[in-house]
């Protein structure tokens, strides 16, 4: 079997063939509003996130308008996705913080962006990576899931996946592949019946043993 050095070289080079661009998938136009649109896509889709930062932005496109919005305006102006009335009063929340404790700049270290309301590990390992381009690998439940059945990680949650993906792959690409693994699961992986020989990655990498789990829970009428 190949090591997993080289099970990741090889999944590495197919990610780069198949998505040789990475566009950032939430629409903004500076940190703040990358931030903000990445709050907002917890539980819910970039698409919808990107349907409701329009109106959002011309309402409030920095944090001193978006610290002066009452939480229910902006409810209203979210309320199509999911958990609006957290994130509004996050939304309005972090927004004071900068204003108070950074200037009205969205901090750029993992120490003071966690301290936002709202903002967990791995909404600040996309604004540092995608907003100051700092390496991170920001790992969810999805990424988690694909790096299990390539066999890049055994770890037991997204901490230790993100801990065994930043040692395999080489730290300049992790902001990219982050990206590309995200593209790759949506346009492969919601499928029910998985092919396993005809999938470009899982054909060669997923294990003997993941492969026969595979096979279970690929069955008709099992999702994947
Ligand atoms: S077999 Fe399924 S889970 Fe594995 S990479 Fe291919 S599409 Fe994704």
């Amino acid at each position: 079997m190949a090591t997993r050095a080289a099970r990741a070289e090889r999944i590495q080079g197919i990610l780069e063939d198949l998505y040789p661009e990475v566009p950032i998938p939430l629409d903004h136009t500076d940190p703040f509003t990358l931030l903000i649109a990445v709050v907002l896509s917890a539980q819910t889709t970039d698409k919808k996130v990107n349907e409701v930062t329009p109106a959002l932005f011309a309402r409030a496109p920095e944090p001193r308008s978006m610290a002066a919005l009452d939480p229910e305006e902006v409810r209203a102006l979210i309320r199509v996705i999911g958990l609006a009335p957290t994130k509004a009063r996050n939304l309005v929340g972090l927004s004071q913080q900068i204003l108070d404790l950074h200037d009205g700049q969205v901090p750029h270290t993992f120490e003071e962006l966690e301290a936002l309301p709202g903002v967990g590990h791995k909404t600040a390992s996309v604004v540092m990576s995608q907003a100051f381009g700092v390496p991170a690998f920001p790992v969810d439940t999805h990424i988690h899931r694909l790096a299990t059945r390539w066999g890049l990680s055994s770890g037991k949650n997204v901490e230790a996946t993100e801990r065994d993906l930043k040692r395999v792959f080489p730290r300049e690409t992790w902001n990219r592949l982050h990206l590309q693994i995200i593209f790759f699961g949506r346009e492969h992986c919601p499928a029910r019946h998985h092919d396993l020989a005809a999938c470009p990655i899982c054909s060669f990498a997923a294990t003997g043993v993941r492969k026969r789990a595979e096979a279970v829970r690929n069955q008709p009428g099992r999702r994947a």
